[in-house]
Parts: structure tokens; sequence; C-alpha cells
């Protein structure tokens, strides 16, 4: 892989890393496709990696396709596809990690102990060996972006980092590996999270500001589905995901809840209208 980046760049071109754990949908082709645009070569990485996941968690019964996704990178115009397996990533006695303090220790974080350390590592374990020009990234997974954002700036990555919309399916369903998991019912329901935050942005513009409020009735929304369990539902600052009490600015409505035994997160952006 480093040698393939290494010609790239000695000819000239600027690459695009899109970092991926594959199974891949039509959410991470438009992450390659704009890729595309803003650089020469695209690279991808697909890898499930193992210290992202904490103890309980799906690493196991995360879906995997290899063949299908490097059809479908290449039908996105991917250059090349770097596949690395565990234990060639992951030397014997690999014992270095990087971890930040405060956007960790929100959303996401608190539920998922060590999985932005691990996430963070790979990450900074896949920059080194592609050396990209940028890295593309996905809004869904919003508090991801924020740390690689601030990883970069923090150990001086050479890197420009790129957010791209989340893409949903026709129904408003944010796309994820993980929604093929859900039986046709449970992916009925996974709707309410899509419901729950757009209600929540409607009440915004009946001039309902108080995140308290518009937080519980995003629940109600959640709870009224048996099969759902909620992590948490946050309105939060974009860039410190510090919670914010009202909503007088710019903020993030973010959710985690668990749909049968898959856990779904979405987010939506909340902008007070202009008096
Ligand atoms: P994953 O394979 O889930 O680790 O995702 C790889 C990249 O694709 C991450 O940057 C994600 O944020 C991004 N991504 C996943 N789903 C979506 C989506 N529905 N819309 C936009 N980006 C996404």
């Amino acid at each position: 892989m480093s040698a393939w980046s290494a010609r790239q760049r000695h000819q000239g071109s600027r690459i695009a890393l899109v970092p991926t754990m594959g199974f891949l949908h039509d959410g991470h082709l438009a992450l390659m496709k704009e890729a595309g645009r803003l650089a020469d070569k695209v690279a991808i990485s697909i890898f499930v990696n193992p210290t992202q996941f904490g103890p309980g968690e799906d690493f196991d019964t995360y879906p995997r396709n290899l063949d299908r996704d490097l059809d479908l990178a290449r039908e996105a115009g991917v250059d090349a596809a770097f596949v690395p397996r565990t234990e060639d990533f992951y030397l014997q006695g690999f014992d270095t990690f990087i971890d930040q303090k405060k956007l960790p220790n929100h959303l996401c974080g608190l539920s998922r102990t060590g999985h932005f350390r691990g996430m963070m590592t790979i990450v900074a374990k896949l920059f080194n060996v592609v050396n990209p020009d940028m890295a593309v990234f996905g809004e869904k997974d919003f508090q991801q972006l924020a740390i690689i954002r601030r990883m970069v700036a923090d150990l001086n990555f050479n890197i420009r980092i790129i957010g791209h919309p989340i893409v949903r399916e026709s129904d408003g369903l944010a796309m994820s590996s993980r929604n093929t998991n859900l039986t046709p019912e449970q992916r009925k329901t996974a709707l309410c999270l899509i419901t729950a935050l757009k209600t929540a942005q409607a009440l915004m513009e009946k001039k309902e500001f108080h995140a308290d409020i518009l937080i519980h009735k995003a629940k109600t929304i959640i709870t009224a589905h048996p099969d759902t369990s909620i992590d948490y539902i946050a309105i939060c600052d974009p860039d410190t995901l510090e919670d914010i009490p009202f909503v007088d600015r710019p903020a993030l409505m973010a959710l985690a809840v668990t749909v049968g035994t898959t856990r779904l997160i979405d987010n939506i952006r909340l902008t007070p209208a202009q008096e």
C-alpha cells in the first residue's frame, strides 16, 4: 500500500483516502465519489478494526463481504483498496494507542468505552501507511469526525479532513452496514430515529428552543416502539459536543438507539431561524 502511494505521489497525484469497515452501501460510495472529485487517486481501506469494539459489542456479527465490496469500489472509481489482515496490521506485542480527553467524553464515548481510542489509533495507522493528501469521513459518525479533526490538528498530520453529509435511504433512515442486521419489522421501527430528530427540528421551527423539551419529545417517539432502547439523545455544541440547554445558536441533535439488538446512530443540525 505504501509503495502504491509513493508511486502516485512521485507522479504528482494527490491521494484521497476513505477508511471503511466494509459491507459498502451508497453512503460509503458517495464518500468515494467525493474523494474522486477532490483528488487524482482514491484509496479506500476495508478493515473491521477489533480495537474499537468493546466486549459484548458486534465485532463477530459485523457484516462482511469483501468480493462484493471490491466490485462496488471499482465501479465507484476507486484506484486502490487496502485490506490488511488483523495479524499483519496489529503485530504481536502491539502496545501503542492514541487517546483524547474531551471529545470522546460525550455521546457514544460514554457507553462505548475505548471505542474512540481504538478508532483514533487505527485511523492514525492508516494515515501513516497510505500517506494521503486528504481523507473523507461521513457526518453520520459526527463525533468520530470531530475527534479526527482534533487528532489531525494536535498530531500535525498534514492531511485535509473532509466531512460528507449523511446519505439516507429514500424513507430517511441513515444508511449503515448494520441496517442489514435488522429484521423487516425492526427496519420499520428504525425509522423512529429520523422521525424523532425531524420532530425536534419541526418543534424548533415553532419556536421551542428548550433542549429538555425537544429531547423529551424525541424520547416519547422512540419509546413508543417496544423493540427499542435509547443509549442517548443529546443536543450539543457541534464543536465541543457539550450539552446545550437552550438552542439559541446552531446545534447538533444526536442519538443512539438499539433496535432489537442493532445499535443505530443518527444526527441532525438544529438551526434557530433568524428573526
Ligand atoms: P464505516 O464503514 O461504518 O466505518 O463507515 C466508513 C465511513 O463512511 C465513515 O466515515 C462513516 O461516517 C461513513 N458513512 C457511513 N454511513 C454513512 C452515511 N449513511 N452517510 C454518510 N457517510 C457514512
